[in-house]
C-alpha cells in the first residue's frame, strides 16, 4: 500500500522524526488558514497524489504570500497531474500539503527497504541528493552507498555514525542523523514497511537536517494488523480496475499492451503473458482468475477486462484442474451475453470437462475462436489484432 507524503511525514513525527510545521487542506481556504496557523513568511504548496516527481511537473510551489498559497492551491485542488513517475497516469489532486518554507544548503538521499539478495533490511544513502537521484545512480553509483542491517543484532548507532561521516556531515549533524535512522528503522519493522525514502533529506542553511519529502510503502501482507495504516488507503490514487478486482478476490494487474488475459494460476498467467510477447503481441493485463473460479467471478473478470477501451482481443487460457471447464464456458458465455462484446475473443480450455466446456461454446452461438494450445491461442489473438 502507498501512502501521501503527509501521512508518512505524520508517522515519521510519531517516531521521534523531525518533520517542518505542515498542514493539509482541501480548499484554497483552507490552504491559507493552514499557512497562516503554520506562520512564517514562505510557504510550500505540495501536491499529495501517489507520485513522486512532482516538483518537475508544477505541484511543489513556493509562494511567497498568503495570496501565492491560495493561488498555488487553486491551481493544484481538483486538477489531476501526471509525473515521470506515475507511469502515463493522471492522479487526482483532492489535497495539497502547506508546510513551511526552509533555506536548503545541500540536499541528501536516504532510503529503507528490503533488499532480498542479501535478506536484510538495507538503507540506502547519498551525499548527492534531491530530484535527479535516478541520474546520480546511473552515471556516478560510487556516490550511492549501502548498509545491511544484521536482522538479528539490528541498527547499531555506530553504524549511523560511519554512514553521517562518509556523507560528510559534521559530528552534530550525525548525531540527529542516528537519531533519524534508529527512528526509521524501528518504524520500519513495528509497521511491517517495504519502503521509506526521504528525498530531499535535507541540511538547511542553520546546519540541521530536514525531512522535506517522505515516501512510504507497506507490505499488503501485513494491512491485516495495522488497522492504523489501512486508515490511511486513499483508494482514489489507485487503479480503479485493480480495485474492483480486489473486491472480487481477482489477482488482476493493469499492463499497457491490448490483448486482454483470462487465466487461473499465477504461473500460467505470466506463461500466457510470455507467449503473447513471444508471437509479437502484449497484454493488456495479468488476470489470475484463481483455482475455485465461480461463474460468477469469470462474468466478473471478463467485464473487468472489457473496462478498458484499450483491449482489442482477449486471450482465455484456462486449465481446468479444481476449476471444470464446463463451467468455465458457462461463465464466458454469461459474460460475453451480458457485456456487449466487441472484440474477438480465443479460447484456449484444457483439463477437468474439457469436452462439455467446448461444447457448451461451440453451441453458444456466440463469435468465439476456439485454440488448441497456449501457443496457437497466443497466435490467433495477435492475428485477431493484426487483422
Ligand atoms: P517530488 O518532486 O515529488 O520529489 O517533491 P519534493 O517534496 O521532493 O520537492 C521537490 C523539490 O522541491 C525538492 O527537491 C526541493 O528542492 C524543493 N523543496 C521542497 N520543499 C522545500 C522547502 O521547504 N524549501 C525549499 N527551498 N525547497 C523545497
Ligand atoms: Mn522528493
Amino acid at each position: 500500500m502507498n501512502f501521501h507524503e503527509y501521512q508518512a511525514k505524520e508517522l515519521f513525527a510519531r517516531y521521534g522524526i523531525p518533520v517542518p510545521a505542515g498542514k493539509t487542506a482541501t480548499t484554497p481556504d483552507e490552504a491559507v488558514a493552514a499557512a497562516k496557523s503554520i506562520g512564517g513568511d514562505f510557504w510550500v504548496v505540495k501536491a499529495q497524489i501517489h507520485a513522486g516527481g512532482r516538483g518537475k511537473a508544477g505541484g511543489v510551489k513556493l509562494a511567497k504570500t498568503l495570496d501565492e498559497v491560495k493561488q498555488y492551491a487553486s491551481a493544484m485542488l481538483g486538477t489531476r497531474m501526471a509525473t515521470y513517475q506515475s507511469a502515463g497516469v493522471e492522479l487526482p489532486i483532492d489535497k495539497v500539503l502547506v508546510t513551511q518554507a526552509t533555506d536548503i544548503a545541500k540536499e541528501l538521499y536516504l532510503s529503507l527497504l528490503v533488499d532480498r539478495s542479501t535478506r536484510s533490511i538495507t538503507f540506502i544513502t547519498s551525499s548527492e541528493g534531491g530530484v535527479d537521484i535516478e541520474q546520480v545512480a546511473a552515471e556516478t553509483p560510487e556516490k550511492i552507498q549501502t548498509l545491511h542491517v544484521n536482522y538479528v543484532q539490528g541498527l547499531q548507532p555506530f553504524q549511523c555514525r560511519q554512514v553521517g561521516f562518509a556523507m560528510g556531515l559534521t559530528a552534530k549533524q550525525v548525531g540527529q542523523l542516528t537519531k533519524l535512522m534508529m527512528g526509521l528503522y524501528k518504524l520500519f519493522n513495528e509497521k511491517d514497511l517495504a519502503l521509506v525514502e526521504l528525498n530531499p533529506l535535507a541540511i538547511l542553511t542553520n546546519g540541521d537536517l530536514a525531512v522535506l519529502d517522505g515516501k512510504v510503502n507497506s507490505d499488503d501482507n501485513a494491512t491485516f494488523r495495522h488497522a492504523d495504516l489501512a486508515a490511511m488507503r486513499d483508494i482514489r490514487q489507485e487503479d480503479e480496475t485493480e480495485v474492483a478486482a480486489s473486491q472480487h478476490d481477482l489477482n488482476y494487474v493493469t499492463m499497457d499492451g491490448n490483448i486482454g488475459c483470462m487465466v487461473n494460476g499465477a504461473g500460467l498467467a505470466m506463461a500466457t503473458m510470455d507467449v503473447i510477447q513471444l508471437e509479437g503481441g502484449s497484454p493488456a493485463n495479468f488476470l489470475d482468475v484463481g483455482g475455485g473460479a465461480t461463474k460468477e467471478r469469470v462474468t466478473e473478470a471478463f467485464k473487468l477486462i472489457l473496462s478498458s477501451d484499450k483491449v482489442k482481443a482477449i486471450f482465455v487460457n484456462i486449465f481446468g484442474g479444481i476449476v471444470r471447464c464446463d463451467m468455465i464456458a458457462e461463465g464466458i458465455i454469461a459474460a460475453v451475453k451480458e457485456v456487449d462484446v466487441k472484440v474477438p475473443v480465443i479460447v484456449r480450455l484444457e483439463g477437468t470437462n474439457v469436452e462439455k466446456g467446448k461444447e457448451l461454446l461451440k453451441n453458444s452461438g456466440l463469435a468465439i475462436t476456439p485454440a488448441d494450445d497456449i501457443n496457437d491461442g497466443a497466435r490467433k489473438a495477435v492475428a485477431a489484432i493484426a487483422a
